[in-house]
This record gives C-alpha cells, structure tokens and sequence, in this order.
C-alpha cells in the first residue's frame, strides 16, 4: 500500500476512453444501464454499478476514498455540507431514549443540533467539560448511552481533548466513539489510530483550504457507515459532483498546504506570545498551552489556529478587526487567506456571558486562521492592527 499522501494524489477514478490524466467531473444525476438485468442487480445491491448521484456519483467516490485513505477508516460516505456529515451520524445511529454524551467545547450549529434538535426525536444528551477527567467521562457514561462525540482541537477555545484516554472510555463502555477532525485534519491528527470508530469532517474548512465550497465527510467502521449511507441516501445530503472535483483536487495539496500552514501559524504564535496587548495566547505547540504534552502526542503539528486574548475585551476585540488592513473579517476559517475573527460579538453572540466562559470563549477572544501568504506580511498586519 503506497503512503497515504500518495494515496491522496493517486487515487483516482477509472480513466475513460478518452485517456485524460486529470478526472473529468461527471455532472450528470443518474447512470445508465445495458439491459434490464444489470439494472435489476444494481438495485438489489449485488453490484456496484451506478444507480443515481444522491446514492454514489464517481467523483464523489474518489473524494470519500481518498479520506478513507486518508485517515486510515474502512469505508466512507460524503455529504453536502460538515453538518450533514455531522447530523446523519447522529440521526442513522441513535434512537429514541438513546444518550449522547459529548464535549460542551463543540461548533455552534451541532451544539444547536444535539440540544435543540435531538430531544425531539427522544435522544437524550449531556455535556462534559473539555478538560474533563477520565473519572469524569465515565461518571457521565449513562446506562442508555450510545455514543461520545468531542472535537479536539476545540473551536475557537483550542482545547486539546486526549483522544486515546477518551477512547478508552468508549471502548471499555461499547460506546460509539465520534470524532470532529475538522480543525486538524488527517494529515495532522488520526482519531481512528486512538480508537474512534467515526470521524467526521466539514471539508469546507482545510480540506477545501480555499474557501471555495461546502463539503463534509465521514468515515470509520464499515458497519456503521452503511447505516450512515442508507440514511443519508434516503434523507438527501448528497455531495454535489463538482464540489466533489473541487475537494478532490484539494486533497492532492492538503500535506503541503497544512505543513505550511502549521509553520506559519507557529511562528505567529511565538512572535506574538508576549506581545503587551495580548493576555493570553494559545498555540497547541507552545510549551506554554495547558494541554502541550497532550497535543505533542497525538498531533504532527500544532493546526492553522492561533487564539489570543486581548487585554481590553470586548471593545479592544472589535477595534482589533477594523485595525486590520490584509487578515479577511469573515466566517470560514481553513483558506490560504488568513482570517481574523472575534467569536464573543459574532459566532457566538447568541451565548450568554456565563455559556461563554464556560466554554473559554473571553470577551477579549481573537480566532486567527493563519492562511499560506508570507509570514511576515501576516505578522505585520497583526502587529499594526495590535498597536
Ligand atoms: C465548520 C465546522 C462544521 C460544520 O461544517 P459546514 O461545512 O459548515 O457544515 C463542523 N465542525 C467544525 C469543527 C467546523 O469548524
């Protein structure tokens, strides 16, 4: 087996009679049949033909085996968007009088999605801290739970969760273990290598990396991907073919793009650490992150994200933004541009004051998304917004 960033160049659609080296994008909504036989046997799934694209288009195919390879998972489907991917794993897999448990440090729509929209098809949920204990994980382990799903690192606090200690728990408690790899990505972190059985992915964010489309993912144990599938080709979040393309082709720069995204970010995060402005700053990779040695072990690099927290607060947040004059005021994180974002007024203005600290999310709060433009000009944008 070659080694899976050669996988993610490699992998590729069958090639057709046409002989192109790059694979062509197959905007069309069905497939076509030779005879009514291989039509019959394609429905009653005892082949793999093609039927229609809300089931399998063949380069949604190749975006999801790649990620399969990716992060070293069984099997995979892709969806429109991380939320679906996010929601159909919940929704194919849990019942009525199921518990969830989860970490309450997670991206606003699926804390949205388990404590607003769960509890009416009857799933239960519960939330524990970030920095939450193994005791602590397994006192919240109810009877009826199903299923642990964190997110490490955290957005926008960057909490780093110990993903094998959690797994343990999920593992010695039959639980299944489901992992948000978005803000690492595999070629950062393999959630699967300390024992999650899904892992799901908004490949909008670095997948993409270009902040050109909305996709999402999930893979892990081939029978819980089946059940993942047959919802989702029932309920409808399918890929579009040509987002497909898009992701796909990302994936052949996702080792390169993330290394230097990785570097750019750390050397902003030690340039910056001592800035008098600046109260605090997190970095997973900086000694001084309270989770360091957790991050150091289950992570090639410490991500694209750098937090800081401004001395003044609320005001001093926003005055940071309209100081900017290059880092984008915008909502996607994950490009090549770097984003500055202040998540107390904007992505999470809905939380009270006390919802927000408890997830570390201060006033003061200043998400980077480091992007691939020279260090340097980064550094010095950040520096005059700062001054
Ligand atoms: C953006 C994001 C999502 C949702 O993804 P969409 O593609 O926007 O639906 C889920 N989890 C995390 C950690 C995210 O950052």
């Amino acid at each position: 087996m070659p080694n899976q960033q050669t996988q993610a160049i490699r992998i590729q659609t069958d090639r057709t009679n046409e002989m192109e080296h790059s694979t062509p994008m197959f905007l069309t909504s069905s497939f076509c049949f030779d005879t009514a036989e291989e039509m019959r046997s394609a429905f009653a799934d005892e082949s793999d033909d093609n039927i229609y694209s809300r089931f399998i288009n063949p380069g949604v195919k190749e975006f999801t085996d790649k990620m399969v390879a990716l992060e070293g998972a069984e099997a995979g489907y892709s969806t429109a968007s991380g939320m679906s991917a996010v929601s159909g794993s919940f929704m194919a897999l849990l019942k009525q009088g199921d518990h969830l448990l989860a970490c309450n440090s997670i991206f606003g729509s699926t804390h949205t999605l388990i404590s607003k929209y769960l509890p009416k098809f009857g799933i239960e949920y519960s939330y524990v801290s970030a920095n939450a204990t193994a005791a602590e994980w397994q006192a919240a382990v109810r009877p009826n739970t199903k299923m642990i799903y964190i997110e490490t690192p955290t957005n926008p606090g960057l909490e780093i969760l110990d993903l094998s200690m959690i797994g343990k728990i999920a593992k010695e408690n039959k639980l299944i273990y489901n992992v948000d790899n978005c803000f690492a990505t595999p070629v950062n972190q393999k959630p699967i290598d300390f024992g999650a059985d899904l892992v799901v992915h908004s490949a909008t964010k670095w997948l993409d990396g270009q902040g050109r489309v909305l996709g999402g993912v999930v893979v892990g144990k081939k029978e819980l991907i089946k059940e993942i599938y047959l919802f989702c080709r029932t309920t409808g979040p399918a890929l579009s073919p040509f987002n497909a393309w898009v992701l796909s082709k990302s994936l052949e720069t996702l080792d390169v793009r993330m290394e230097r995204h990785a570097s750019n970010a750390l050397y902003i995060a030690q340039q910056l650490e001592n800035h008098p402005a600046i109260k605090t700053l997190r970095y997973p990779f900086l000694p001084s992150h309270p989770h360091y040695n957790i991050a150091i072990q289950q992570m090639q690099n410490g991500g694209g994200i750098v937090c800081f927290e401004l001395a003044g607060g609320i005001e001093a947040g926003r005055k940071f933004l309209d100081a900017l004059k290059m880092l984008s005021l915008t909502a996607n994180l994950g490009d090549t541009r770097s984003i500055a974002s202040h998540p107390a007024s904007t992505t999470h203005a809905k939380l009270t004051e006390a919802e927000r600290i408890a997830v570390n999310i201060v006033p003061g709060l200043i998400r980077i998304s480091v992007g691939l433009e020279h260090k340097d000009d980064i550094l010095k944008d950040i520096l005059q917004a700062l001054a």
